[in-house]
Formats: C-alpha cells, sequence, structure tokens
C-alpha cells in the first residue's frame, strides 16, 4: 500500500491519507523460469528472495517476486523494458517512507531507484537524478542561496518519490 500525503495538507505536514493503493499477492504465470536470479544487460533480477520489509522505512512486508537496483537512466529503461517484455507487473520506489507493503508481498518487480547524481546549472539551479535524498536537496539549495525547497529538508524520501507523490494526488 502506499499512503500519500492528500492535496490540501501544507507540504511538511505527515498525516494518514484517504488514497490506498494495494499490492496484493497474486501467482503470475509470466516468469524469467524457475531460477534464482535473471541477468540482463548487466542488470540482475533477484526472484522471490528479498523481503519488502528491507525497502520501506516501517520495516513491514513479505517478498516481492522479483528485485532489482537501478544505478543510472539507461538501466532504469533496461528492467522497464524487461518487466515489459516478461509481462511483470513493476513499482519504482526510492527510500520507501511513504510505502506500506502487503506482508503477503507483491507479486512483480520492484524497482528500486538509485540514482542519485546532482548537477548544478549556473543561475538557474539543479539538475538532479530521481533517487537523489530530498533533503539533501532542500539543505544544499538554501545553503547556496536559493529558496523555495526549504521544507524539503526534514522529508526522508527521494525527489522521485516526491515528484510521484504530488503526481498520484
Ligand atoms: C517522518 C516523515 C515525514 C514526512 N514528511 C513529509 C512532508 O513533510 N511532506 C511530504 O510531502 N511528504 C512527507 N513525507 C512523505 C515521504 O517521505 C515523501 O513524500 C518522500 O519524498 C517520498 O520519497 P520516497 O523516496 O521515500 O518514496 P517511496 O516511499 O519510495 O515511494 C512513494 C511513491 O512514489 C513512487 N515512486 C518513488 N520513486 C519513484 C520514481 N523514481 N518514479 C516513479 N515513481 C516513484 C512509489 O512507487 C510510491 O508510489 C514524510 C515521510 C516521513 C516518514
Amino acid at each position: 500500500m502506499v499512503l500519500p500525503l492528500s492535496s490540501s495538507d501544507p507540504p511538511h505536514l505527515l498525516k494518514p491519507t484517504r488514497k490506498i493503493i494495494s499490492f496484493s499477492r497474486t501467482h503470475s504465470n509470466n516468469s524469467f523460469g524457475r531460477s534464482p536470479s535473471h541477468s540482463c544487460n548487466g542488470l540482475t533480477f533477484v526472484r522471490s528472495k528479498k523481503p519488502l520489509s528491507d525497502l520501506n522505512a516501517w520495516g513491514i512486508g513479505g517478498p516481492c517476486n522479483y528485485f532489482v537496483q537501478v544505478f543510472d537512466q539507461s538501466q532504469l529503461t533496461t528492467a522497464i523494458r524487461y518487466c515489459r517484455e516478461y509481462s511483470l507487473r513493476f513499482m519504482i520506489i526510492g527510500k520507501g517512507s511513504n510505502c506500506l507493503f502487503d506482508n503477503m508481498g507483491y507479486d512483480g518487480c520492484v524497482i528500486l531507484n538509485w540514482i542519485d547524481f546532482l548537477e548544478k546549472i549556473r543561475s538557474v539551479g539543479y539538475r538532479v537524478g530521481r533517487g537523489y535524498p530530498f533533503n539533501r536537496l532542500g539543505v544544499q539549495s538554501a545553503t547556496e542561496g536559493l529558496s523555495g525547497l526549504e521544507f524539503a529538508s526534514g522529508i526522508p524520501g527521494t525527489v522521485g518519490g516526491a515528484v510521484a507523490l504530488i503526481l498520484l494526488r
């Protein structure tokens, strides 16, 4: 389950929410076979071994059918392409600070986003990866005299997670 904040909340407050997305486990026939892992283009998809409790701030959740970590945009594209090719459901997560997973697990592939680069763009701001820590971006921008993201300095997630939650509202 994912519990986003409601749209009327000020961004610095965490509250229980109305929107709940459930990822209950059903058994998919569309898999890579029975091997414990599957490699494609340098990416390793771990099968049925990764507990979701390792992947969210609350320490809750059973295993996901597939798990892969991505460190750049091309790996993310590869991971999504393979999920589509094998008809696997997938979800991308960051720090898991806004995810509650089912103890039954997730019948699909969890893609853990480690794309955490930051580039300064002179006199404009930054270009950051979705896996970049949102709190670090808030502190860094405020320290360097840019305003607007001060509230982010206490939020324990990634930039991608924050943007996704805004889009989900
Ligand atoms: C103590 C605490 C305080 C918080 N305070 C605030 C607050 O003040 N304001 C606020 O807005 N939020 C707050 N949050 C909520 C949450 O931490 C943030 O919104 C955070 O930015 C989520 O990032 P994450 O990487 O942890 O996302 P995750 O929990 O990993 O994912 C959340 C959702 O985003 C999706 N997602 C994540 N990354 C991507 C991606 N790269 N591409 C597509 N989808 C993606 C996931 O599938 C999931 O649906 C707080 C949470 C905690 C635990």
